[in-house]
């Protein structure tokens, strides 16, 4: 048994509910086993506006990118366009947890290179499928 590990979900597992509760203060505490809360969360935010709809999605999705990331596979992020220049070129720096552009181009005031929080990857890749599916309806 790995306690990181452990550690890890129970933190993520308390993000969720934390997150359910605050958008959704009617919601019982969560008392399932970890697997189920992101259920949890669906289910107890299903009746509110779109965009706090997506909130939940979007945390569950950078939950997703944080378990990848810790399980060593840090190339999710390059599925990720950056959010600044729009190129597919991001990668992940441990140090800071960031997610960096390769862009030379792509710096900001000071001439740094932009990065990214998994969270605002999370939040532009669930406002964009959001997008389509509202296209195609
Ligand atoms: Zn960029």
């Amino acid at each position: 048994m790995n306690l990181s590990v452990v550690d890890r979900i129970r933190a993520a597992v308390h993000e969720v509910e934390h997150h359910t509760r605050t958008i959704a203060p009617e919601a019982d505490p969560f008392t399932g086993p970890a697997e189920r809360v992101y259920d949890y969360c669906r289910q107890h935010t299903a009746h509110l506006e779109a965009e706090q709809q997506n909130a939940s999605e979007a945390l569950i999705y950078k939950q997703g990118l944080e378990h990848a990331i810790a399980a060593g596979d840090t190339t999710v992020v390059r599925k990720h366009p950056c959010p600044q220049c729009g190129c597919l070129g991001l990668y992940w720096r441990a140090e800071s947890r960031r997610a960096v552009c390769v862009n030379h181009y792509c710096v900001d005031d000071n001439g740094l290179a932009h990065t990214w929080e998994l969270k605002r990857l999370a939040h532009e890749h669930v406002a964009q499928k959001s997008a389509v599916a509202r296209r195609a309806t």
